[in-house]
């Protein structure tokens, strides 16, 4: 039986792992692919100290090599489900049950679909959720970005290196994101707004070929040809695999120390409730659920 079982390779699952390993635990992580969620979609990241501007990926690279180096053992499986036996966590991969006297759940989340027609059909098609894998198939074309938050404007500075022109739709009138993301977008010449609008159908033979638009103040509905739709309109957690408290979008509940409400079951990064998530948080989670998790299994909560 492992001392701690950590589900979630990201910035959150690694973090936690090198702080295991440093406190003498037995411990793996469970890592569903290569591609690290959120991070691995990340463009750019200007907000993580010590890396003035890098790419999710390359970041994400240096979190594996650290862990690496620190003797965190990881391993490629699925996780089905989290159960909680007690002293004995049950963790089912699509292969074998692991036993664990605790458990971190560092499952992060993903984009959140927009949920309107079209979307599904035209993915891969001119729908992505990811400029830095996406973009270049739309370079001299023209793109909308959906959403209004540091994402979409992240994004959307990205694609205009890219693209001939780049239309940010928001329901809005103002963004929601950080104000530096504001000016750069709003000094960039091939970088337009669309306000107070959404999109309500993505159309097209076999590729995109145009979006219908709503404005919400005068209903006025209108067509739009354009090439790509890239959709930043938040997250969603990944937490189905644990029965523990969440909140009514799936994040999973925790208290400051990243207690769920199952003794010995921990939660960090994206996957959990707060208010921020950010590369940042995410590694500070991350540490304290191992933390939390030691002095349960020390017995010196
Ligand atoms: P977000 O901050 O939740 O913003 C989502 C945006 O999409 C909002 O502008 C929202 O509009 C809009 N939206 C939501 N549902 C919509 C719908 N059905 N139709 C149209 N628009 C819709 O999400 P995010 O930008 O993906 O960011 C998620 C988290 O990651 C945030 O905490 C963010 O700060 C963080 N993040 C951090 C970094 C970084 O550190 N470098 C980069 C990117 C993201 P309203 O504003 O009207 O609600």
């Amino acid at each position: 039986m492992y001392d701690l079982i950590i589900v979630g390779g990201g910035p959150a699952g690694l973090s936690a792992g090198i702080y295991a390993v440093r406190y003498g635990m037995d411990v793996l992580v469970l890592e569903k692919s290569i591609v690290q969620g959120q991070i691995s979609l990340t463009s750019v990241i200007e907000n993580y100290p010590g890396f003035a501007s890098i790419s999710g990926g390359e970041l994400m690279q240096q979190f594996k090599a650290h862990a690496t180096a620190a003797g965190v053992k990881t391993k490629a499986a699925e996780v089905k489900k989290v159960e909680d036996g007690g002293d004995r966590k049950i963790i089912s991969t699509f292969d074998e049950e692991i036993e664990a006297r605790a458990v971190i759940i560092a499952t992060g989340a993903e984009p959140r679909r927009l949920g309107v027609p079209g979307e599904s059909k035209f993915l891969a098609r001119g729908v992505s959720y990811c400029a830095t894998c996406d973009g270049p198939f739309f370079a001299g074309q023209e793109v909308i970005v959906v959403g209004g938050g540091d994402s979409a404007i992240t994004e959307a500075l990205i694609l205009s290196g890219i693209v001939s022109k780049v239309y940010i739709v928001h329901r809005r009138e103002e963004l929601r994101s950080c104000n530096l993301l504001k000016e750069r977008a709003a000094e960039k010449e091939n970088i337009e707004f669309i306000w107070d609008t959404t999109v309500e159908e993505i159309l097209g033979e076999e590729l995109v070929e145009k979006v219908r638009l709503k404005n919400v103040k005068t209903k006025e509905t209108t067509e739009m040809s354009i090439d790509g739709v890239f959709i930043y309109v938040g997250i969603t957690p990944r937490t189905g695999i644990v029965d523990v408290d969440k909140d009514k979008v799936g994040f999973i509940k925790t208290s400051d120390l990243m207690e769920t409400s199952a003794r010995g079951i921990y939660a960090a990064g994206d996957c959990r409730e707060t208010v921020l998530w950010q590369v940042v948080t995410a590694v500070s989670d991350g540490a304290v659920a191992t933390v939390s998790a030691y002095k349960y299994i020390m017995g010196l909560e």
